[in-house]
């Protein structure tokens, strides 16, 4: 490992993967930094298909799609180290940041111009929705058992509750079921399914696996493995409703509670976060609020589709390299985005007029045939519906953004 570089890439995932493709390409000096002893982040753990199709135009596998971007990441001949976790990243002035990373062969410094920080998300654990009771074996994140059946080929359990109704809830029942598992019930807060509906149909609804809508699993008991789950009613603010417990014996609890950006890493160097979106505050190039750290993939935004991510590195990409030319990126007048109507999460949250950027929302609750709205430009766009579960994607150009003054709002309104 050389000492510095224009962009030091932090995270072999697809978002990581894409930005050190984009950025070699781009002519830059390029080093790409994997904690775990593979790449390709979560898809490697992915054998169910429905990746790609907007990028390849093919709906490929989780593996199959990371294949490709692995396959070209080698064939370019890129600098880059697996089992090695960036610690720590210290912005010390406008060009010059500081990685400290742990390796097998010790703990080295490496500078760099610039950073694309691509670490994925974590997933959330019990004590964080709530669930009480016994700390057994048998209780893991969707993440952790999709891992163990999938890399290393060992069932988590036979017995399976599942929490949460998104897209990896449901994939993962059916994961289970084709396995040989027994699958009790997915149980979902909400009163409506988290995942597309696709994903109820195929997941569920084909295999006979009950859904327990606006329920959530209170307690888990057992002795030294999970025994049985109580599931109890939540009324319309989600709170349980006393009397309303339900007992289901099983011996695994699997945890697909949502992901949440994973920032450990660049928060200690001071990057601004979103509360709504749980990730960096970003500007049109994906430059965080420390000048030359970028950011892109899960750890900005939850994503629900690998193509986004994709693309959102290749953004991170040219946004370092526009840097690295320029001697930082200029100083522009950047517009505000603002969360109006049934919008609750967008990025990026400035945008400039020098670059045509894609805006990626989730709106609060579902609702059919809408527009989006951007007053301040003159924009719309009709959709037969929105959900939270599905982000929404639209491009902005810079003749669109050019017209207007300091703030854009967006908004969902009915379509009249
Ligand atoms: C069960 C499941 C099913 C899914 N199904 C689909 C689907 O059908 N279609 C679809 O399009 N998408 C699907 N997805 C979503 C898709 O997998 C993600 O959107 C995508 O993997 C996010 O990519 P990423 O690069 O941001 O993060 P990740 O894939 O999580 O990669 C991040 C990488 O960064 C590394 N890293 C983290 N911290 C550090 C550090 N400090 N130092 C060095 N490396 C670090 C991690 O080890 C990891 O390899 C699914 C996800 C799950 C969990």
């Amino acid at each position: 490992m050389r000492s510095e570089y224009d962009v030091v890439v932090i995270g072999g995932g697809p978002a990581g993967l894409a930005a050190a493709i984009k950025a070699k390409e781009l002519g830059m000096d390029v080093l790409l930094l994997e904690r775990r002893e593979y790449l390709g982040g979560i898809p490697v753990q992915c054998v169910h298909p429905g990746f790609g199709l907007h990028y390849f135009g093919e709906d490929l596998t989780g593996t199959e799609f990371i294949h490709r971007f692995i396959e070209k990441f080698r064939g370019m001949g890129i600098e880059h180290y697996t089992n090695a976790h960036v610690l720590n990243v210290v912005s010390r002035s406008y060009w010059h940041k500081v990685l400290t990373v742990v390796t097998e062969e010790g703990l080295f410094e490496v500078r760099a111009k610039t950073v694309i920080y691509a670490a994925g998300a974590r997933e959330r654990h019990a004590f964080e929705i709530g669930i009480t009771g016994h700390r057994v074996a048998g209780i893991y994140t969707a993440g952790e058992a999709q891992t163990m059946m999938d890399v290393y080929g060992v069932m988590p359990g036979k017995e399976i509750v599942i929490v949460g109704s998104g897209d990896v809830g449901l994939i993962m029942a059916r994961r289970f079921t084709l396995e040989g598992a027994h699958v009790k019930a997915v149980v979902e807060l909400m009163p409506y399914p988290g995942g597309l509906t696709r994903n109820v149909v195929q997941c569920l609804e084909d295999f006979g696996i009950p859904l327990y809508l606006s329920h959530a699993v209170t307690r888990v008991e057992g002795n030294k493995r999970v025994e049985r789950v109580i599931v109890t009613r939540v009324d319309e603010n989600l709170k349980p409703v006393p009397g309303t417990e339900e007992v289901i014996e099983c011996d695994t609890v699997i945890l697909a509670a949502g992901l949440v950006p994973y920032l450990k890493v660049i928060e200690k160097a001071g990057v601004e976060i979103d509360p709504a979106t749980g990730g960096p505050v970003v500007n049109s190039y994906l430059e965080t609020s420390v000048p030359g750290i970028f950011v892109a993939g899960n750890a900005l935004v939850i994503n629900d589709l690998v193509d986004y991510v994709v693309e959102q590195g290749e953004e991170a990409a040219r946004g370092a390299y526009e840097f690295v030319k320029n001697g930082g990126l200029p100083s522009l007048r950047w517009r505000k985005l603002v969360k109006g109507r049934n919008v609750r999460l967008a990025v990026p949250h400035y945008l400039s007029d020098t670059r045509d950027t894609i805006v990626y929302a989730r709106v609060k609750k579902p609702e059919e045939n809408v527009v989006l709205r951007f007053p301040e430009i003159g924009k719309e766009v009709r959709l037969p519906f929105v959900k939270p579960s599905e982000m929404v994607r639209v491009k902005l150009r810079k003749e669109e953004i050019a017209r207007a003054g300091g703030r854009i709002t967006m908004e969902v309104v009915g379509d009249e």
